[in-house]
């Protein structure tokens, strides 16, 4: 491993300010640097207030390393967005935290961007940890902490979930490793067996934290700090909903926690909410209406269980419209497939289990339709952020048998918005862009 501490004077640096590698300065924004960078074309999309409402900070303003910046502006991230701003400070000067934002307002940036300043590359074991709930939000996640992470050099990501060969994972860890991004069960196997190494790891970031802290994942992750990190370590929580289950946890693991809630409303600004009334036999009819009047650029549809994801797959393809589908009970092999084949728009439509509905961050998706109502709020707050990330403008549409009716209402009370009928025609600009 190059055990070099990247910084402003480093290689990837100099290679890039071949005129000026005296420029120890992060903070000029017009230095040469910064016109070596190659930006993606700039999104001139409309944004909602949910990520412009911002103080006016600059990235330069954190003084963050170099090519660090580097990745940043690389991504096409030109301001931070307001969670951003909120917890990217207080990450840096080590506070633990809790922080609560709406779904795509960039709270993957406002952990990563902290953490990868800090990560220490003269040590090969992992400095970081990120847990997440599902194994396609591990990928999304390393994916963008590579990214980002791309000048700095020698430093090493990792991403460990359950359904792939252990052996492989073992393997990997004769490496260095200074980000470890992954599922809790399988960083906890991994630990157990003292493959990997966590005493180094002085960052904690859970994301979807609510998640992990339901009785599903919470034994194990509790057991994981317990055992396995170190005593001086900072844990991060970030999620869009909180329930009062993350109180004990934050009182019995976090340390005076600094306090983030961007959540003044429920739901984002820029998706138009609406619902459809139709009996149970209709829904199918229904969705082709659907699909031959509105603008898709590309949708995900929810259904409540594995079987009603693929029956109504088939039926969306002899219908003739492109579709995939994805579920828990796939091998995990084919869920990556297409996880990335929908990323990259292959298909248009994509047919899913509760799975997706976290994290999961596909800019093209701009129509959300439950097929069938979620039984939460929270579920559903969290299926239909899948459209409208970083602040663009996106449509939610609900199928409502009699049965839901009681549902849909106690849905709007709990989040405070407003699920409107469907009216013959929605406007494109509602959804369009
Ligand atoms: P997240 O909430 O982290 O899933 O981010 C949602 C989307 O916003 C992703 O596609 C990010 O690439 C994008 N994004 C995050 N932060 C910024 C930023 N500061 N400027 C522009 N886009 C961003």
């Amino acid at each position: 491993m190059n055990g070099s501490k990247a910084n402003g004077s480093g290689a990837a640096a100099a290679a890039a300010t071949p005129n000026n590698s005296n420029d120890a300065t992060n903070s000029h924004p017009q230095g040469h640097w910064r016109n070596q960078v190659k930006a993606p074309p700039k999104d001139t999309r409309h944004r909602t207030e949910d990520v412009t409402a911002t103080k006016g900070n600059e990235f330069e303003d954190y003084y963050l390393k170099r090519e660090l910046l580097m990745g940043i502006f690389e991504m096409g991230f030109e301001k931070p967005s307001p969670i951003q701003e909120a917890a990217i400070p207080v990450a840096l000067a080590n506070r633990d935290i809790l922080a609560r934002a709406k779904n795509g307002t960039g709270k993957t940036g406002a952990f990563l961007i902290p953490l990868l300043e800090r990560v220490d590359l003269k040590q090969n074991t992992a400095s970081a940890l990120i847990l997440v709930p599902t194994r396609e939000l591990a990928l999304q996640t390393a994916q963008v902490c590579k990214k980002l992470a791309r000048h700095i050099r020698g430093l090493e990501v990792m991403v460990t979930t359950g359904g792939t060969s252990l052996k492989d994972d073992i393997m990997r860890f004769y490496q260095p490793v200074h980000v470890l991004v992954g599922t809790p069960g399988r960083v906890m196997d991994l630990a157990d067996k003292k493959v990997c190494n966590l005493q180094n790891c002085k960052m904690l970031v859970m994301d979807e934290a609510d998640k992990l802290l339901s009785p599903e994942f919470t034994v194990v992750v509790e057991k994981l700090i317990g055992r396995h990190l170190p005593s001086d370590r900072q844990i991060s929580l970030f999620s869009a909903t909180f329930p009062v289950a993350v109180r004990g946890f934050r009182d019995r693991w976090l340390k005076k926690p600094y306090e983030i809630n961007l959540m003044d409303e429920l739901t984002l600004r820029g998706i138009t909410q609406f619902y459809a009334f139709v009996e149970e036999s209709k829904k199918v009819h229904c969705l082709n209406t659907l699909f031959s009047k509105l603008q898709i650029n590309q949708s995900i549809i929810f259904c409540n269980s594995v079987n009603r994801v693929e029956l109504l797959a088939q039926k969306i393809t002899q219908l003739g419209y492109s579709c995939f589908y994805i579920h828990a009970k796939m091998p995990q092999a084919q869920r990556n497939r297409v996880f990335h084949d929908f990323r990259s728009g292959a298909c248009r439509n994509l047919v899913s289990s509760d799975l997706f509905t976290r994290g999961i961050d596909i800019q093209a998706v701009n129509v959300v339709i439950n097929f069938d109502f979620p039984k939460s709020s929270e579920t559903y707050l969290h299926r239909v952020g899948r459209s409208g990330r970083f602040g663009h403008r996106g449509l939610a549409i609900s199928l409502i048998t009699y049965e839901d009716r009681f549902n849909l209402y106690r849905v709007e009370q709990e989040l405070g918005t407003e699920i409107a009928p469907i009216p013959p025609n929605v406007e494109k600009s509602l959804y369009c862009e």
